[in-house]
């Protein structure tokens, strides 16, 4: 059975809401440094970006909640090296847990650690950590903590917080962890069919302490994303890496359209369905791409690029054109392998970037090679109509207006696409 779109929207309204929530905790947080050099994530070996990068380093306004800029600003988690995950999974006296809590967490590992190795190259070494092997029974029903849709941190998931922390810091030293998950039992809280409420509060350093420290990056885990296509076991843990990618300080790519903007094409766009990456501009922000991956684009002419698949390890990935110091189109090369596995028409994917648009309103938009086609796909949950949108040899990009033409001019035998980027 294929998920209507229907029925997907209704989460998308509602993490918008709760992003919406969480960010202004980081609003009221957020004098530490923006957008500084050295503001990268705390603990994360901040990559040294060289000078010639500086001009595709784009950033919004600091008032921007969670913003696509390079770098990203402190609060996060680290998005490399080793994470060390600490997963709970908690049942309420009115939603008992069904089966043993260590199930729960195999629905997600280690798939989630398995997808953070292969989109990282290796650079995330993800580790989910359990410490409690049963399910923590909360203190109230789930009813009265108030977790709705769109359900802001304050009150509901502070108490939440403070009584799973109450529960377990006599055995857990939270210092030791980069950020939590919460895995609730799926039996609390509506279908998720009806009502995505998952969630997660980033960088959020008004949180509630434990062992001294903020528990500032969280992820909440509700019901099972199972559109009864029978393909729940491969696909249903990708809310997990969703979610846990906005403690890293990644936004939201669906818009209240749904996924129209960027379709499949990254994690944060659309969760459901079969396995897909994220864009390449999000692998530079996280640190999972070497400068010499990246070209940026700021002379004038013409000059040529050889681009490798984004999944395959080592090679150039993207290549960035500014358009000011805020936004700028981004070109990469998408194929069927690594966590892609729904790409119908392997290309040179184009896409403008929006540092100074929010989280949820559509930072990024994917520039479809074929309007109107309806797509290559038959895969359930796949945004459709921009399945094809990707750029073949002989096909171009043109910004008329601001002087800038993406032609793809060949492939090689390898899978290379050779591109040509003029600049008037
Ligand atoms: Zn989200």
């Amino acid at each position: 059975m294929q998920l209507s779109r229907r029925r997907v929207h209704p989460r998308r309204a509602a993490s918008l809401a709760s992003v919406t929530a969480l960010t202004l905790a980081i609003s009221t947080s957020a004098g530490t440094g923006q957008l500084t050099a050295d503001s990268a994530a705390p603990g994360s070996v901040a990559p040294v970006r060289s000078s010639a990068l500086r001009p595709c380093m784009i950033h919004g306004h600091p008032n921007i909640q969670m913003p696509e800029g390079i770098p990203t600003p402190s609060g996060y988690a680290r998005s490399t090296g080793t994470v060390h995950a600490l997963t709970v999974m908690v049942d309420f006296s009115d939603a008992p847990g069904q089966g043993s809590a260590l199930s729960r967490f195999a629905e997600f590992f280690p798939q989630t650690r398995q997808w953070f190795a292969t989109g990282s190259y290796g650079r995330l070494d993800y580790r989910p950590e359990a410490p409690i092997r049963h399910w923590l029974r909360m203190p109230k029903p789930f009813k009265a903590y108030g977790i709705e849709r769109g359900a802001p941190f304050d009150p509901g998931y502070r108490q939440l917080v403070q009584d799973i922390v109450a529960a377990i810091d006599p055995k857990v030293d939270f210092r030791r962890y980069d950020l939590l998950n919460v895995l609730a039992t799926p039996n609390a809280g509506p279908s998720a069919l009806d009502t995505v409420l998952s969630v997660t509060f980033a960088g959020n350093t008004d949180a509630p302490l434990a062992d001294g420290v903020p528990v500032a990056n969280a992820s909440f885990i509700y019901s099972r994303q199972d559109d009864g296509s029978g393909s729940y076991a491969v696909t249903g843990y990708r809310v997990m890496p969703h979610e846990n990618s906005h403690t890293f300080g990644l936004p939201d790519l669906y818009t209240q359209e749904g996924g129209t903007a960027v379709g499949h094409w990254d994690i944060m766009s659309e969760d459901w369905g079969a396995d897909n990456d994220l864009l390449g501009w999000h692998k530079w922000k996280l640190g999972w791409l070497g400068d010499a991956q990246v070209a940026c684009v700021t002379g004038h002419g013409t000059a040529a690029y050889t681009l490798t698949p984004l999944a395959r390890t080592g090679g150039r990935k993207l290549v960035f054109v500014p358009l000011s110091s805020r936004a700028g189109y981004a070109v990469e090369l998408r194929t069927r392998e690594g966590n892609d596995a729904a790409v119908c028409r392997p290309g040179i994917l184009v896409y403008r970037v929006d540092a100074d648009v929010d989280t949820g309103d559509g930072p990024i938009t994917v520039y479809d090679s074929q309007p109107g086609s309806g797509g290559c796909t038959r895969s359930p949950n796949v945004q459709a109509e921009l399945s094809d949108a990707t750029f073949l040899p002989g096909q171009s990009f043109k910004d008329t207006k601001a002087g800038i033409v993406i032609s793809v001019v060949g492939k090689d035998r390898s899978g290379n696409f050779r591109v040509h980027v003029t600049r008037r």
